[in-house]
């Protein structure tokens, strides 16, 4: 499942196509990334609409085009987005093509849990703009954090982490690294910090994020070496910090790492 930093790689690749217009739109139109979207309008009002930019908001990324279009993509666990020669055939999993008049801007999706979105009208689609600010923004602010966790106050930490409404973008692998950075056990209700935990949980998930950003979006590198994430699904993973065997288990239905030892549950 694309995290934050995933999201931001696939949604650049289709920068190339930024200033083009878009010459033909050919799409699968009977499959479910498409439910519950104006097809013959989607179709209509991108055909000869120039790509005007983008942008990612957590896990979703929007493309916005001339005469308020809005095309929003969600990749799902297999979605990806790439581009192509304007010539290119579409394969059988390319369920999306923009065809521009010197490239192909694909979607494809073979499992497709992935979903489409689409909007035309003034301003944002109400979709978008409710997605919460990016958490390396000022507007994530430490009371910020403090209200989220005494509004969820008995889910355990790692479940937290990953609600979309309050952490956009942060996926699996990234709470686990947030919450051994911060020293927390995943299992901790999110009420129980004391001040100086939740001032580090506040660091840590403002550095994983711009981490990520800045490891993960360019080049889809993976973190830098001293990272959590490297030993979480290693065979024997150890932690980086003090050498413990990690621990793993199921919570908010997502298998988690953690260290025995720097984590513990009542490390307050
Ligand atoms: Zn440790």
């Amino acid at each position: 499942m694309p995290e934050l930093a995933e999201v931001e790689y696939y949604r650049k690749q289709w920068d190339a196509g930024v200033g083009a217009k878009v010459l033909a739109v050919e799409l699968h139109a009977e499959k479910r990334l498409f439910r519950g979207v104006d097809l013959a309008a989607l179709q209509r009002e991108l055909t000869g609409a120039k790509l005007l930019a983008s942008e990612a908001r957590g896990k979703q990324m929007a493309f916005r085009f001339a005469r308020g279009a809005w095309l929003a993509i969600h990749l799902g666990m297999t979605g990806k987005l790439r581009t192509e020669p304007a010539d290119f055939t579409a394969g059988k999993h390319d369920h999306l093509v923009l065809r521009q008049r010197k490239l192909a801007l694909v979607f494809s999706d073979p499992r497709m849990f992935g979903r489409v979105l689409w909007f035309q009208g003034a301003g944002e689609p109400p979709w978008w703009a409710k997605i919460a600010p990016p958490l390396t923004s000022d507007a994530f602010t430490r009371d910020v954090l403090r209200g989220v966790l005494q509004r969820r106050r008995r889910l355990p930490l790692k479940a937290l982490l990953l609600v979309q409404d309050h952490f956009p973008g942060v996926g699996n692998w990234m709470a686990d690294e947030i919450l051994w950075r911060a020293r927390l056990n995943p299992l901790r209700p999110s009420g129980d910090l004391s001040a100086p935990q939740s001032k580090s949980l506040w660091k840590e998930i403002r550095f994983v994020c711009a981490g990520a950003m800045k490891h993960v979006s360019h080049d889809f590198n993976d973190p830098p070496r001293g990272w959590f994430y490297h030993e979480r699904w290693a065979v024997g993973g150890k932690c980086p910090r003090d050498g413990a065997k990690l621990a793993r288990g199921t919570i908010g239905g997502r298998t988690t790492a953690w260290c025995p030892k720097c984590q513990l549950e009542s490390n307050l």
